[in-house]
């Protein structure tokens, strides 16, 4: 298991759960089904608890959506929450029946488009308080605020996604309002890095919320997700998390089974992408392998690498072992030495440097090699 620094985030409660301040990092999911076909959302809500979920999303875009809830609360242990699309005022609606509001500050301008912002959010924690309810402030790329966007250049899809994120904290806090978390997502998992990071940086104490959106079907949006959270809980951001995929309503628990794996992944150094753990030791990462592994030796080879060099354990390198040559070739790319696997030889760079292919036999005492030697120029 790597050691994982955690962001000092603040603890903040969400029904049964706390998420923030060093608590395990939350999985969670949202419906898909009519909100108002009680018998279906229960159904899926109860399986989305069942499979670990830490908290269940439902969309309510209705009074009728709104007045559902009562129902699904009674049918359930699972930790609720909701979205508030345009109309913030269903926040009066719902709150009794869920555990957190989340509201999008792209989409406050919609209703009483002359009432300040601000007293539309006061309103929202104002129910938020009186019903026990955490909030999240949802900021997503597609929906911010137009306002926010007409001052940043038209290229800064980052920009005014943050400016936004940070006023809205900060009204929160002004107003005493602190059970909060943000969410800042995008549909392109090197945006959802980069925004992340910079928010954390400037607000290292608010819990985060991660996802990339419309990540698509399996595999590939299990890929897209996994890149964006490697990179991020790896540096200790990101207090609860969503890997949304394109599935049919009766395998949404996969959205939990998926965010459940790369998390015991990216704890264990399981890794496609090279990560920087913040270690002032040896770091040594290896992808979690999938179906193009080409010979099964790689995953001997990775246990074989770890038990090698622990030797050099109080050296702050990286060593990336990766199982294909799809993708290892470019995902090395970042490692101080790396490793990857093809059907008959292991190839070795240095940094993007090609040092050369060497059979499974031959390749550990080449690694270690090289590995002395950096240790030599270094020392
Ligand atoms: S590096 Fe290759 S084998 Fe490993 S997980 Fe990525 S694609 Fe699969």
């Amino acid at each position: 298991m790597v050691e994982i620094k955690r962001n000092s985030t603040r603890a903040v409660q969400i029904g049964a759960i706390t998420i923030g301040f060093g608590h395990p990092i939350a999985t969670q999911s949202m419906t898909a089904t009519h909100t108002q076909d009680i018998v279906a959302t229960l159904e899926q809500v109860n399986a989305l608890h069942q499979a670990g979920a830490g908290i269940v999303r439902i969309a309510v875009d209705s009074k009728k959506d709104a007045a559902a809830l009562q129902a699904i609360r009674a049918g359930t242990a699972a930790n609720l929450a909701i979205d508030l699309q345009e109309n913030y005022r269903l926040a009066v609606e719902v709150a009794p029946f869920v555990d957190k509001l989340r509201y999008n500050p792209g989409h406050l301008y919609h209703h009483e488009p002359t009432k300040p912002w601000q007293d539309k959010v006061k309103f929202i924690a104002e129910v938020a308080a009186s019903n026990e309810c955490a909030l999240r402030v949802g900021v997503n790329c597609g929906s911010v605020d137009p306002a926010k966007k007409a001052k940043f250049s038209a290229d800064d899809s980052v920009g005014p996604m943050l400016a936004s994120a940070f006023e809205h904290c900060e009204l929160l806090d002004t107003i005493g309002f602190t059970r909060y978390c943000v969410s800042l997502k995008d549909s392109d998992p090197m945006k959802v890095i980069d925004v992340n990071k910079r928010f954390a940086q400037s607000r290292p104490d608010v819990p985060l919320h991660l996802g990339v959106t419309e990540a698509g079907m399996p595999p590939d949006g299990i890929i897209k997700t996994r890149i964006a959270f490697e990179q991020l809980i790896s540096r200790g951001i990101g207090d609860t998390v969503r890997v949304s995929l394109t599935v049919p309503n009766s395998r949404k628990p996969e959205e939990i089974a998926a965010a459940g794996a790369i998390l015991a992944d990216i704890a264990a150094g399981r890794v496609r992408s090279v990560v920087d753990y913040g270690l002032a030791s040896l770091n040594i990462i290896s992808c979690p392998s999938c179906s193009r592994v080409e010979n099964e030796a790689f995953i001997d080879l990775a246990s074989q690498v770890k038990q090698m060099t622990s030797y050099a354990s109080q050296h702050k390198i990286t060593i990336a072992v990766m199982g294909c040559r799809v993708n290892g070739p470019g995902e090395t790319d970042d490692a101080d030495l790396g490793l990857w696997c093809g059907p008959t030889h292991v190839n070795l760079k240095r940094r993007s440097r090609e040092l050369g292919a060497f059979s499974y036999d031959a390749i550990l005492p080449k690694l270690r090699e090289e590995l002395d030697r950096i240790i030599l120029e270094r020392a």
